[in-house]
């Protein structure tokens, strides 16, 4: 699904366009120029159909040369291994996280509490994916007619990753995984590592940029005004306040 120039929707579950896998977070294919890059891989549950809508796009597999991941949870991680293996793609992840995916430890994601809680089936396995691009705050991804800046955004968990996309011939887009989400909205989880000062620190951050489009990794993208989104939530924390939680 065509969502801008240049951006296509691959994969959304409930908390989306109840697309593909119910869990799975939304999946973003983004045509660079010199291929195409997906951003965040779903659950791993509805892999077939998210290459089916990746050739749907006009793409073939094997155009696409990076998945980079937002965060390690497992809706936006799991079919990591296996789209790599069906396109060849580079897996890119913040470093300080890599060794996590790599393990698979489903524990440092709270995977055992998601499957209880009954976010994945009972028999779901976090499947291992090593990582060829290891991140870092503060890099500049040069990709094809874009550069990438990564920023580390914890507070939703240890790991989160923004990416701030820039090109001569389009509007800034903030690529901003669980950080912050349309309306200003965070996800508040209780997890292991859920934590709302560094959240709040975090959004001063993403609160500097001057994004025109957010790609969160759930619910509706914004094609426009993107930086009201962000500063809104901002504004909040720094009310004292706490922005409203997607779930
Ligand atoms: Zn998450």
């Amino acid at each position: 699904m065509r969502i801008s120039q240049d951006i296509y929707l691959v994969g959304s579950g409930k908390l989306g366009f109840d697309w593909t896998h119910e869990a799975d977070c939304n999946c973003y294919l983004i045509h660079t120029g010199a291929g195409a890059l997906l951003i965040d891989s779903g659950t791993g549950l509805s892999v077939d159909q998210i290459c089916r809508n990746i050739s749907d796009c006009g793409f073939g597999l094997h155009e696409i040369s990076h998945i980079m991941l937002t965060h390690l949870h497992a809706d936006h991680s799991g079919g990591a291994a296996e789209l790599k293996r069906r396109t060849g793609a580079k897996v890119a992840v913040l470093a300080e996280g890599a060794a996590i995916l790599e393990a698979g430890d489903g524990a440092e994601i709270d995977l055992p509490q998601a499957v209880t809680a009954g976010f994945y089936p009972e028999d779901y396995r976090w499947n291992p994916c090593s990582v060829e691009l290891p991140l870092h705050h503060g890099d500049t991804l040069l990709i094809g007619d874009y550069t990438f800046k990564v920023m580390h955004t914890p507070g939703h968990s240890s790991y989160d990753t923004c990416f701030y996309m820039e090109g001569k011939r389009r509007a800034p887009v903030l690529i901003s995984g669980d950080t912050v989400m349309y309306g200003g909205r965070i996800s508040m989880l209780n997890t292991h590592d859920f934590r709302l000062d560094r959240l709040a620190a975090s959004m001063e951050q993403l609160a500097e940029l001057q994004p025109e489009i957010l790609l969160p990794g759930h619910g509706q993208p914004a094609l426009s005004r993107a930086a009201e989104h962000v500063l809104k939530a901002h504004h909040i924390f720094s009310s004292l306040g706490i922005p409203q939680n997607i779930a």
